[in-house]
């Protein structure tokens, strides 16, 4: 009998970490083949330290991966992955390296989608001309060449667009909703920007507009967090706003929000809002918004052998990396159970937000919580332990290909929880 044959639709953050725990797991028992349009890891969340050191974030930040899954016995195919076709268990893609490619087809037996979202930059009004972002490297690279090549002193606001969450009633009951996909970013990129408007002499804390569209920013974090954060971050002298209710435009000299209000600003960075790529919003496994649905153990309930993994996932809110981590542990067990590998129960994905951010000066924040979530667990540390972890997790991702071992996190946690320095 032939092996069951396990395709991966995307191959950043979620989809090597899966593709990779998957691997470890089944070993010889099944073939994986993994599609993504492009041979190179985007390593985002360091994007805004290199912006800030004055580095094009497309020289470290872009990994390369194939070897990895070369030494897996993996086949990674580089293609714009065209759609999906559920009832015949068919994926449609088209070769992407040179133009000009027919659209080609392969089967599954099982399918892993981690192709994240497209970030709608396209329905902020001006965004083209006046806005920016860290978001991928080429948005990091214009940011920092006006940061360090023609910034002024003027004020710099930081916001989010709205995020549209997806719903079914096929997804776990009571999930939270957000108002923002992710706002570890804006926060983490207003402590090091003012450290670095400082070092600088360009300007401070009090330089930063830092908005949120939701009632509070960074909500996920829970109430515990905030009470200690806003507080500070209000002391240390930053501008804040919520409720903006989103972007309005963007136009030369400020932002307008889409409560009336106005911000002047010599520099607008946006968040906008994630939304799931086009093609999936026409598929019978996706919610209302064309996220992937799946249950706890990332397993979609309709079309069982449809699993979803990091931004792809509808229940993956806020669109973090470490949500997807944690997912792409659970799916990769689920797989193995289904596959006889693993013979017990395994576990459910069990929500907790895990931040760790820069604050400049080789300080950093740590964030663990799952309040948001109905939980009691909740950790805000600050120092040089947490800016070391962040710096950490880089090296030992791409030392070891994604494959962070299964202690890493709990270490993590161990060491970010009792930060001493
Ligand atoms: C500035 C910033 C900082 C962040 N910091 C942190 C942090 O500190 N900690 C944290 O946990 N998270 C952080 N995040 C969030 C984190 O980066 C994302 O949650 C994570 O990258 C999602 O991984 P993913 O693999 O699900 O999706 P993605 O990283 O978006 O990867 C999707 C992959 O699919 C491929 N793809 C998409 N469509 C197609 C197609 N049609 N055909 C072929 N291939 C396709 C893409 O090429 C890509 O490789 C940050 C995000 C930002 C923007």
């Amino acid at each position: 009998m032939s092996k069951p044959h396990i395709v991966m639709l995307g191959c950043n953050f979620a989809g090597l970490t899966t593709a990779r725990y998957i691997h470890a797991l089944v070993k010889d028992k099944a073939s994986i083949t993994i599609i993504d349009r492009k041979s190179l890891l985007t390593f985002v969340p360091n994007i805004p330290l290199q912006v800030l050191a004055n580095i094009n974030p497309a020289i470290d930040l872009q990994y390369k991966f194939m070897s990895f899954l070369e030494h897996d016995g993996s086949e990674f195919i580089q293609a714009e992955v065209i759609t999906i076709d559920a009832d015949t268990n068919t994926v449609f893609y088209q070769p992407n390296e040179r133009p000009g490619h027919p659209v080609r087809k392969i089967k599954y037996d099982y399918l892993v989608i981690a192709l994240g979202n497209r970030l709608a930059y396209d329905a902020i009004d001006g965004f083209s001309e006046n806005g920016h972002s860290v978001t991928d490297t080429f948005l990091g690279n214009r940011l920092r060449n006006y940061l360090h090549k023609d910034y002024k002193g003027g004020p710099i606001v930081i916001t989010s667009d709205v995020f549209h969450q997806g719903k079914s009633d096929k997804l776990p009951k009571d999930l939270p909703v957000a108002m923002t996909a992710c706002e570890g970013p804006p926060v983490e990129l207003a402590f090091s920007l003012a450290h670095w408007l400082e070092k600088n002499q360009k300007g401070n804390a009090a330089t930063v507009y830092l908005s949120t569209p939701a009632k509070v920013i960074a909500e996920d974090a829970g109430e515990t967090i905030l009470h200690q954060l806003l507080p500070m971050m209000t002391k240390m002298g930053y501008h804040y706003q919520a409720n903006t209710n989103g972007i309005k435009k963007v136009y030369a000299g400020g932002i307008a929000y889409n409560d009336g209000s106005t911000q002047e600003a010599e520099i607008s960075i946006l968040f906008p809002d994630w939304q799931a790529h086009a093609f999936l919003k026409e598929l019978p496994f996706t919610d209302d918004k064309g996220f992937v649905i799946t249950d706890l153990y990332m397993r979609n309930p309709d079309y069982p052998n449809i699993f979803a993994v990091g931004d792809a996932a509808s229940l993956t809110v806020p669109k973090i990396g470490s949500l997807g981590h944690m997912e792409a542990e659970v799916l990769a067990n689920t797989l193995a159970k289904e596959l006889g590998i693993i013979t017990g129960e395994i576990k459910p994905l069990e929500f907790e937000l895990l931040c760790m951010g820069d604050m400049g000066g080789i300080k950093g924040f740590y964030m663990r919580t799952n309040e948001w979530w109905g939980g009691k667990e909740s950790h805000l540390e600050m120092g040089i332990t947490p800016y070391a972890l962040k710096m950490g997790f880089k090296q030992m991702y791409y030392t070891l290909g994604g494959k962070i071992p299964h202690w890493g996190l709990a270490l993590s946690e161990i060491v970010g929880d009792h930060t001493v320095v």
